[in-house]
């Protein structure tokens, strides 16, 4: 029957340990989760500032539900841009230093957006290998020549713009790499973009909140312009602990994704009390409170890397919420997430294809909701499970 090749297909990443499982959580997103009725500690969440079960955010989402209602009822362009959106919009540019923002439901449709609506045939994508999924189908989906160099690699991407004869060229990055938790060299990227008169197009989804002053993200962390030729793809359900996204860019770019992005044009808008729990969490990432979960963020950064020194496994440079340890082996990375685990430790392993084969890592992302002794929990578990066995 057609569907017997699913069967196979399952059986076979069964047998690869590639089969992708999930957990029920029984409590609200945080450090300190109930699965199966069982408390764990976690570093798995994208919750950076502890911001995801906030209870001002979570009061500012009930009370736009009382007063907005519970959906937009349409799309943005015909009747579902109510009024929070507007503000959010003018915050978020405010907020990113662009003349205009544009948000979406969720980061990956903000991709799909953006890459169609500036590229498509003949026009060439030049995209970092380590890439975002989104992003890779997103060039994908705009038809234009995928053009990938190595990770960071200025100096391939240099001779790839030179040797390239596409009509229109788009740079394409992550500013904070979601597997690695390195950053992108975006000052060189946006050197490359106005020699070659390229677009710059920064997926800002693990740095919006977390790096630069008051959290406006890596362009600020790095003291970059809000130039015409730069986009900024920042996401709201990671560090600002909601959901959606948004694009901030120049008045006429931000206006033609609004005319053409069908990922924008052809869907309802998220919910009115999104939203206005939005507003709530960037008045909180914004504030010296913001300030103060930044920097015990970076406390617990210091914290994790020192205590990791003594364990056999490679740490990733990384001076981000994502600290990445390479274990290599499919196999081999569960039985260590298996052990955390046995100590109530709950760490995500992340194995191919969302990361190159032989390079299976533990991802462990860190919180402000975390405490310095949460982090000396999860570096004597490890320790225990790096011991040879007695
Ligand atoms: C999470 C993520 C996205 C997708 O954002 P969502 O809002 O979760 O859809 C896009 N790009 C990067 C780099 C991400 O980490």
């Amino acid at each position: 029957m057609i569907w017997d090749d699913l069967d196979l297909e399952l059986a076979k990443r069964r047998d690869q340990g590639l089969l992708r499982t999930r957990r029920t959580l029984q409590s609200p997103a945080g450090p300190h989760a109930i699965v199966d009725g069982r408390p764990l500690l976690a570093f798995c969440s994208n919750d950076y500032l502890g911001l995801a079960a906030d209870p001002a955010v979570a009061a500012a989402l009930a009370d736009g539900a009382r007063h907005w209602g519970a959906g937009s009822g349409a799309s943005h362009l015909v009747s579902g841009h109510l009024e929070p959106f507007q503000q959010l919009e003018a915050r978020l540019a405010a907020f990113t230093g662009f003349a205009r923002a544009l948000t979406f439901s969720t980061g990956y449709m903000a991709n799909l957006a953006i890459v169609p609506s500036l590229v498509g045939r003949g026009d060439a994508v030049f995209a970092d290998k380590l890439n975002h999924a989104s992003l890779i189908d997103a060039v994908q989906l705009s038809r234009a020549d995928h053009v990938r160099y190595p990770h960071n690699d200025v100096a391939t991407l240099e001779r790839l713009l030179e040797n390239s004869t596409a009509r229109k060229k788009l740079i394409l990055t992550d500013a904070v790499f979601s597997m690695d938790g390195d950053l992108a060299p975006l000052t060189e990227l946006f050197a490359l973009a106005e020699r070659f008169d390229a677009w710059l197009v920064v997926d800002d989804a693990h740095g919006f909140g977390v790096l630069g002053p008051q959290g406006r993200g890596s362009l600020a962390h790095l003291g970059l312009p809000a130039s015409p030729r730069i986009l900024l793809m920042g996401t709201l359900g990671k560090a600002a602990g909601v959901s959606g996204a948004f694009v901030a860019g120049t008045e006429s770019v931000i206006e033609w994704l609004l005319q053409t992005a069908r990922p924008y044009i052809f869907t309802t808008a998220a919910s009115p009390a999104v939203a206005c729990a939005l507003l709530a969490s960037l008045d909180t990432l914004a504030s010296p409170d913001g300030d103060t979960r930044r920097a015990h963020l970076q406390a617990l950064i210091a914290r994790l890397r020192a205590g990791l020194a003594g364990t056999p496994w490679r740490l990733l440079h990384s001076d981000t919420a994502i600290q990445p340890i390479v274990v290599g082996d499919n196999h081999a990375v569960l039985a260590v997430a298996q052990g955390l685990l046995d100590q109530g430790l709950w760490v995500p392993a992340i194995r191919p294809p969302t990361v190159p084969a032989g390079s299976a890592r533990l991802r462990v992302s860190l919180s402000a909701a975390h405490t310095l002794d949460d982090v000396d929990r999860l570096t004597t578990a490890l320790a225990a499970v790096a011991a040879p066995a007695p």
